[in-house]
């Protein structure tokens, strides 16, 4: 790929001011995508409507007049421009140093061409931010690019142009797969988006390059699914451990819904092909307990069985839960996790490299190459979105491993089978019974007395509760008003929760201080826990019947659902109270649909309309965020294009 200093007047300046765009080739260049494009086509001054945010008018100036502001050298325009069908103010800045009496830019009774920014006022339509063209347009639309400082669109502009004619990039992607699709070549697809000459053709153009995208992440899933169905995992069959057999020993009743799911990862557990398989469901709906069946098989079998886990935290409660579940098996489970004692830690990976039978619940620590299992038979992903497909290819560097990956994301079934191409795919719909749904309010920060009140006679019933914030620290200038963990819970334990106790944990503290903070809460000693997100996922103390979100208007709907998650799962009724005064609509929509729904799937659907799923399903955060096209809202047409064509080609 040709360097930056091959575009005529990108200079070292040029290309570093290009780089903090994450521009670094003309390629780079070529996939710098306009923000938006103003519509250069003129229209008539009587059909401009809220609608339009930015328009062209052609017409003659009616009027036009100047004046310095107080900011030296600003001076500021104003003109009346009509048109047959009507007349339309126009105001805007401009620079003027020298003269004394400042000239408009356009003089009265001229012909002019004019862009400007749509502003209804109390006397009308006005445009503002006027860009004058001092010939008429030869271009339909301009593109607008997000700039860094020192860049200008001129440039940028010019220098993109310049890669489309002298540095477009080859078609990557097989012929027949464009045709599939409907989409245009790449090079098609890259002008379309930098000069396009129909409304449509920036749309267009994307969906081509969400295609690579998609197909780059196929070919890779792809080649994980083939590397497992190559694989030969050991068989561990079902008679070491009946399901039946298994649930007499649990301390409840399973639901249809779990009892599915551990005949299928029986099922799976039973031949030699290595298990690939996406247990998906709703927080709280008992996914730990599945993963424990598979686990206690792989040990009856003699071999191991490696738990994944995003965080220290969960990788705690992993290890508590499963202990207690499979107490009646005496299974030995062990943890590892970065910064844990060095002798300890010692004694865990050598007996996991011993091929010892057990059960090792860890972090990212697991992945690492000091840590080996020589009889690991068995895998599981808590989870799954955090972590990406090379993940998986990590804990499982052979291929023999039967690998289950867990996800409460609840996605929709399409995208499921879309994104998760390489897996199959069990869905966990049901939730465990005597569960009543959680009581959800929205309460207005003016309240929060009342708010803990009702925390301190849920304590004296016996209960615990979670206090959420945003932020571990007030943000500079920021009054206390919930956000910041810290000085909230210093507030709490001073003011109305003074005879309550009351711990706290957010992530800037040691995972020494975390792990204890949270095994106090578990245990029942501290009431109440005041914590920033950390607790996000996987945390589970059924005993905990209250969640107060502080500031909730500065959590996503995704969040929200995942943090009331943590309450609801003893038999008690739950309630989370929402603390905030939403600013925003879109706030008051996530309160309001959290307040209405409780169901993760129709949360997610409607998560999904709002902002697509990439936030959902916390892509960004993970190995899957190689989407920078792909708008999951709109593509599902090109993943089901994508199928189609796998199949044809697979049958030639
Ligand atoms: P998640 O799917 O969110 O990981 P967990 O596996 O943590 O859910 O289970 C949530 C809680 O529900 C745990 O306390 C677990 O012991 C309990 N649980 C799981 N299955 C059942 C069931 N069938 N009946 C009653 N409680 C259950
Ligand atoms: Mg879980």
């Amino acid at each position: 790929m040709p360097d930056l200093t091959v575009v005529p007047g990108v200079g070292k300046a040029s290309v570093a001011r290009l780089e903090r765009l994450g521009i670094h080739d003309t390629d780079g260049l070529l996939f710098h995508l306009p923000r938006r494009y103003l519509d250069l086509r003129p229209v008539a001054i009587g059909a401009i409507d809220d609608d339009l945010e930015w328009v062209t008018v052609k017409g003659r100036v009616a009027r036009a007049h100047a004046r310095r502001t107080k900011r030296r050298g600003l001076c500021l325009a104003e003109a009346e421009i009509e048109d047959d069908t009507g007349s339309l103010r126009l105001v805007w800045f401009f620079q003027a140093p020298f003269r004394r009496d400042p000239k408009p830019p356009i003089d009265a009774g001229s012909k002019c061409i004019v862009t400007g920014r749509v502003r209804r006022s109390w006397d009308g339509v006005q445009l503002h931010d006027v860009i004058i063209h001092p010939k008429t347009p030869t271009e339909a639309f301009l593109p607008i690019y997000p700039l860094s400082e020192g860049l200008s669109q001129k440039r940028l502009r010019t220098w993109i142009l310049w890669a489309l004619d002298h540095a477009a990039p080859e078609e990557t992607l097989p012929h027949s797969l464009l045709e599939q699709a409907k989409t245009p070549t790449l090079a098609q697809a890259l002008d379309m988006a930098h000069r396009p000459s129909r409304p449509e053709d920036p749309e267009e153009g994307r969906r081509r390059l969400a295609l690579g995208e998609l197909y780059a992440y196929y070919k890779e899933a792809e080649a994980e699914r083939r590397r497992a169905a190559s694989g030969i995992a050991l068989s561990c069959p079902e008679s070491l451990m009946p399901i039946e057999e298994f649930e007499r020993a649990l301390p409840f009743t399973l639901t249809e819904a779990q009892r599915r799911a551990l005949a299928e990862v029986s099922g799976d557990m039973e031949r030699t092909r290595p298990m690939r398989r996406l247990l998906n469901g709703d927080v709280g709906s008992g996914k730990t307990v599945v993963a424990a069946y598979g686990a206690l098989r792989a040990v009856l079998a003699g071999g191991q069985a490696l738990f994944l886990a995003p965080t220290r935290l969960l990788a705690e409660q992993h290890q508590r839960t499963v202990r207690s579940l499979l107490s009646p098996w005496s299974v030995r489970v062990e943890l590892i996790v970065a910064g844990m004692d060095a002798e300890e830690r010692r004694n865990v990976v050598d007996a996991a490299a011993n091929g010892v039978p057990m059960i090792v619940v860890g972090t990212h620590a697991l992945l690492s190459a000091e840590f080996t299992a020589s009889k690991a038979f068995f895998g599981v992903i808590d989870e799954q979105h955090r972590f990406g497909v090379d993940q998986r290819a990590a804990l499982d560097r052979e291929g023999r491993m039967h690998i289950l990956a867990m996800s409460a994301t609840p996605i929709p079934r399409t995208l499921a089978m879309a994104l998760f191409a390489e897996m199959d795919v069990t869905l966990l719909d049901e939730r465990p019974v005597g569960r009543k749904p959680v009581d959800t309010r929205w309460i207005h920060p003016q309240k929060r007395e009342e708010v803990y009140a009702f925390v301190r006679k849920q304590v004296a019933l016996g209960r615990q509760a979670y206090v959420v914030c945003p932020r571990v620290n007030p943000e500079t200038g920021e009054e206390d008003d919930g956000a910041a963990a810290e000085t909230f819970a210093a507030r709490l334990a001073s003011t109305w929760l003074a005879d309550l106790n009351v711990g706290l944990v957010h992530g800037r503290m040691s995972a020494q201080e975390q792990e204890t903070t949270m095994r106090a809460f578990c245990e029942g000693a501290l009431d109440v826990l005041v914590s920033t997100t950390v607790i996000e996922v996987g945390v589970d103390v059924p005993n905990a019947s209250v969640m107060v979100i502080e500031r909730a208007d500065l959590f996503g709907l995704a969040q929200l659902h995942q943090l009331r998650g943590r309450i609801g799962r003893g038999n008690h009724q739950s309630y989370c109270l929402l603390v905030t005064d939403p600013q925003t609509t879109s706030a008051l929509r996530r309160v309001n649909v959290l307040r209405k729904y409780d169901d993760g799937r129709r949360i997610a659907e409607i998560d999904l309309a709002a902002r697509g799923p990439g936030e959902f399903l916390g892509l960004r955060q993970s190995g899957r965020s190689d989407f920078r096209f792909v708008d999951f809202t709109k593509d599902i047409g090109l993943m089901e294009s994508l199928r189609a064509w796998r199949a044809k080609s697979a049958r030639h």
